[in-house]
């Protein structure tokens, strides 16, 4: 049986086993997919056992970034992201990498928000690693413009000199700089961290999604944060980071295997995760 796992610290929430499992089960393929907890000092012993009894893998956070040097053949989106978050175990042990959050991005605005990237305005708020991953799919998928919003402006400034014409940026905090670029959008992404515990602040006053009623809007939190319960009551065309989830790891499958991902079922196999599942211990697996 081949195996495949999801790295992480922590990792314990992930539900991409019940979503890889679903894909397998019903492709038909001998496959488990499990979930480890590797600490970032244990990354280089993790990545030897890999080799040896791994037939692929996902990583989270922290291990998206501090993975890249030990990647053999990385697929040149992930690394102008600087990201990966796939990898493959080649016949002799050598890793290939690549970065599905990307394409999961561009997959989730085309099947939930009905929308190309192509010819679009818009402004993305973060500059972290999801938001670098949003950002080149944005401007490679062809958008007309990308305006940058962080809290840090200067991270913004290089992030949009990295990405080339088509970009502008703008602070977190200036309301009317915001206001502008909202009335200019197609697109609103939300890629901070802000949203993921309940009593967090939104990014942006919410009251500002008012401008443009033509805005669409996905927060890649995956739960309903106040930005997106504030579009729904303004019914715009919204979803929040469920379909991206979904997408990355339908892309990650379709990496591994070569097979078109079974979507639905892998959708009804995340709905039905036991998240609360503990990790395995991935040194028992050798
Ligand atoms: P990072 O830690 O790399 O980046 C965090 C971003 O949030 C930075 O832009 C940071 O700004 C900003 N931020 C953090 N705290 C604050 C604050 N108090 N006020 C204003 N801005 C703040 O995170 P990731 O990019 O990895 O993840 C971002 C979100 O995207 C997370 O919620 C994650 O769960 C989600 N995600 C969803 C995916 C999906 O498939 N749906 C895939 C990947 C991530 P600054 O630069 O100033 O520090």
């Amino acid at each position: 049986m081949l195996k495949y796992a999801v790295i992480g610290h922590p990792v314990g929430h992930s539900r991409s086993p019940g979503m890889q499992n679903a894909a397998f089960s019903r492709c038909g393929i001998d496959a488990e997919y499990l979930k480890f907890e590797v600490a970032p000092e244990e990354l280089p012993e993790f990545l030897r056992f890999a080799k040896k009894h791994l037939a692929g893998f996902n990583l989270t956070v922290p291990h998206k970034q501090i993975v890249l040097p030990h990647i053999d053949e990385i697929d040149p989106e992930a690394a102008r992201i600087g990201s990966v978050n796939t990898v493959k175990v080649l016949p002799g042990g050598k890793l290939a990498g690549c970065s599905t959050d990307g394409v999961g991005f561009e997959e989730a605005v085309r099947y939930r928000l009905g929308m190309e990237l192509s010819g679009r305005s818009c402004l993305l708020l973060g500059c972290g690693g999801a938001a670098r991953a949003v950002a080149f799919r944005a401007i490679g998928s062809g958008a007309a413009r990308l305006v940058i919003a962080n809290r840090s402006v200067g991270r913004a400034e290089a992030l949009a000199a990295e990405l080339g014409g088509k970009t502008g940026v703008c602070a977190l905090d200036n309301r009317d700089r915001l206001a502008a670029a909202l009335r200019d959008a197609d697109l609103l992404i939300q890629a901070t961290s802000l949203g993921l515990h309940a009593d967090d602040a939104p990014p942006i006053d919410p009251e500002l999604l008012g401008i443009n009623p033509r805005l669409a809007v996905i927060d890649l939190v995956y739960l309903p944060t106040k930005l997106l319960r504030k579009a729904a009551a303004l019914h715009l065309n919204a979803c929040d980071g469920k379909e991206m989830l979904l997408r990355q790891g339908a892309a990650s499958f379709r990496f591994w295997t070569g097979v078109e991902p079974p979507v639905e079922a892998m959708r009804s196999g995340m709905e039905h995760d036991r998240a609360d599942a503990p990790p395995s211990e991935w040194r028992r697996q050798a």
